[in-house]
């Protein structure tokens, strides 16, 4: 499987990090040796100082497909979670600075924490889906996927025109603003809506 990821999908996060709005989808990949294994802490790596948390709604190919139209988008997934995209950026500022890859930044071991699962039929709209993460019981991101500049629907749509989107594949939507850096012993929630779908320790 993969996870195909989306940078820059939410104004407010688009300025914190004074990056331009862009015109398409950022686009980026992980390897599957980037998902943090279910229950295990995130050990934060030796070559970052500033690993930052970036919570984001991440759904489930249960399909394959290529250059999907937007209209026939949702007959490609069935569940949907929060998930982390892991952030070094100290290392993404330097690449980013000479217009390399991002791939040591953001696709290191541990870096795509993945939530449960659920069904998407739970919920009357998936363009005004809440949520949330928890650092050490204090709110600090909170998103509503209204604001992302790129639905899900259009996500699908986009991306399935560079890469056949197969069975488990996972896309991760972008991020609200909000991120920050975590320190040993954090403890990450993420929720969607009132359900808490991840909890992970930080070491
Ligand atoms: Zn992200």
């Amino acid at each position: 499987m993969k996870i195909i990821c989306i940078g820059r999908n939410y104004t407010e996060h688009v300025h914190e990090l004074q990056n331009e709005t862009p015109t398409a989808p950022v686009v980026f990949m992980k390897p599957d040796s980037a998902i943090l294994l279910k229950q295990h802490p995130f050990v934060i790596p030796e070559f970052s100082e500033d690993i930052h948390h970036e919570l984001e709604i991440i759904v489930k190919i249960s399909k394959v497909g290529k250059y999907i139209e937007p209209k026939f988008a949702h007959k490609y997934f069935e569940e949907i979670s929060v998930g982390i995209d892991f952030t070094a950026r100290d290392l993404q500022a330097q690449l980013k600075a000479k217009g390399l890859p991002w791939e040591k930044a953001k696709a290191f071991d541990g870096s795509a924490v993945i939530g449960d699962f659920v069904s998407k039929t739970q919920f009357d709209s998936l363009d005004a889906l809440t949520f949330e993460l928890k650092k050490n019981n204090q709110t600090v991101q909170k998103g509503n996927t209204s604001q992302m500049l790129w639905n899900i629907e259009a996500l699908i749509s986009y991306v399935s025109t560079y890469f056949t989107l197969k069975i488990g594949d996972i896309i991760f939507t972008g991020t609200p603003a909000g991120v920050a850096a975590v320190q040993p012993e954090d403890v990450l929630e993420g929720f969607l809506e009132e359900q808490k779908l991840f909890r992970i320790q930080v070491k």
